[in-house]
């Protein structure tokens, strides 16, 4: 039955892309953000990034009704990211900003957040990195002070995706100790409403159409409410998320190589050049083999370790060797695409030129290449 489950979400998230991802990409990019976000939730899509119990999708076996389905996830957003990097990322923000919600919040809060998240009302945001803590959450700055029952939020975040868009940040805090000493017990995540005062958001532009920006905090101030877990469980909490989420980047990596390995093969059987279409060199040939070749075996590897996930197992080799191939390969695969297209490769408004810069950053965010080699080395040394 699981497997019927994911061709349905297969197949909606392809038509969502199929009929809509000209429309968005048309649109600026917070006009195109929101609309994004209200395609995928009309398609009940949204609902893959929140748990059964608490609103999101009937799974039918893929993941227990306390989780979100990996599978599902990547299954969508490998559809997605075929058609549009907006389409895809505004699906995957309803998770990784809502699941520290999902795993460590009160009932209440829970309650009161998911339902409305699964359904595309409340956009959401992860908030983790500042200019001195990347690579290393272990050198958060930004702090919550406990005053009285309540508490007090100072610090700057920046590359938060929804940055401006977003109705609350998911906030990785400092709540002891100070930058540098590792972050296991003295941070603390929180729930932030984005109208909260003393909270603003400034944009910048990257390379691909993407909402994103940075996240200031001047005295905000919270109710214990929104604490998400015990107080110095932050950084695990964080991890936990990325676990789940990080090889879903892997999926969209797939998507994106995939249309580009699409689009060459397409191109080199219709251009001409010294009388014969361009897919009859042989070195031509060869290389939409090798592209094929490392496209299938990095799909085999998300398959592995989004089922890894599902089932429950730690599976950090599995999804960082995913995550690390398959970014890597995308990259990889949208460069030779744009070489076959010669100078309409680089043309703006040519898919494979977009589809070049759209895969870019896969490498670097949630942990980027470097550090997925740190953690398999970590594992297969353990
Ligand atoms: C498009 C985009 C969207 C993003 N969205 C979000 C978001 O929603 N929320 C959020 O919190 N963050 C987000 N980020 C931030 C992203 O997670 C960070 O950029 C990433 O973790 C890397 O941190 P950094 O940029 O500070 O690089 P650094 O940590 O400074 O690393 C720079 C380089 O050094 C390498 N490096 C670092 N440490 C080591 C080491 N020990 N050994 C070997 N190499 C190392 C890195 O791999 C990298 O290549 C986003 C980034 C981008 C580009």
């Amino acid at each position: 039955m699981s497997a019927a489950a994911l061709e349905v979400f297969r197949a909606r998230a392809r038509r969502v892309g199929e009929q809509h991802a000209a429309e968005v990409d048309a649109l600026d990019e917070t006009a195109g953000a929101r609309r994004a976000l209200s395609l995928v939730a009309e398609a009940n899509l949204a609902k893959l990034c929140v748990p059964e119990q608490w609103g999101g999708a009937h799974l039918d076996g893929l993941a227990s009704r306390k989780d979100v389905s990996c599978r599902a996830l990547c299954a969508a957003r490998y559809e997605l990211a075929r058609h549009s990097a907006m389409l895809d990322v505004m699906l995957v923000m309803q998770g990784l900003g809502s699941y520290a919600i999902s795993i460590a919040g009160s009932d209440p809060l829970r309650a009161s957040m998911l339902p409305r998240v699964a359904r595309g009302e409340l956009i959401a945001a992860f908030a983790l990195t500042e200019p001195g803590a990347g690579s290393d959450l272990g050198m958060v700055a930004t702090r919550a002070e406990r005053v009285g029952e309540r508490w007090k939020l100072n610090g700057a975040k920046t590359f938060i995706s929804n940055a401006g868009v977003a109705d609350f940040y998911t906030v990785l805090a400092r709540t002891s100790g100070a930058p540098g000493d590792g972050g296991k017990g003295s941070l603390t995540m929180f729930c932030v409403p984005a109208n909260t005062p003393g909270v603003s958001a400034q944009r910048f532009e990257v390379t691909s159409p993407h909402p994103i920006g940075d996240v200031l905090f001047d005295g905000a101030e919270l109710d214990d409410g929104q604490r998400l877990g015990e107080v110095g469980s932050g950084l695990d909490t964080a991890l936990a998320v990325l676990g789940r989420f990080r090889v879903s980047v892997a999926a969209a990596a797939n998507g994106f190589a995939r249309r580009a390995l699409e689009e060459s093969i397409a191109h080199l059987k219709s251009r001409t050049q010294f009388g014969k279409p361009l897919a009859a060199n042989q070195g031509l040939g060869f290389d939409l083999a090798e592209m094929d070749m490392r496209l299938r075996a990095a799909e085999l590897l998300v398959d592995e370790a989004a089922a890894a996930v599902d089932r429950g197992e730690r599976a950090v080799l599995e999804v960082a060797r995913a995550k690390l191939f398959a970014t890597e390969n995308a990259s990889y695969v949208c460069d030779r695409a744009v070489q076959h297209f010669g100078g309409l490769g680089v043309k703006r408004g040519v898919l494979v030129e977009r589809l070049w810069r759209d895969v870019r950053a896969l490498r670097i965010y949630e942990g980027a290449s470097e550090i997925q080699k740190l953690l398999m080395a970590r594992e297969l040394t353990r």
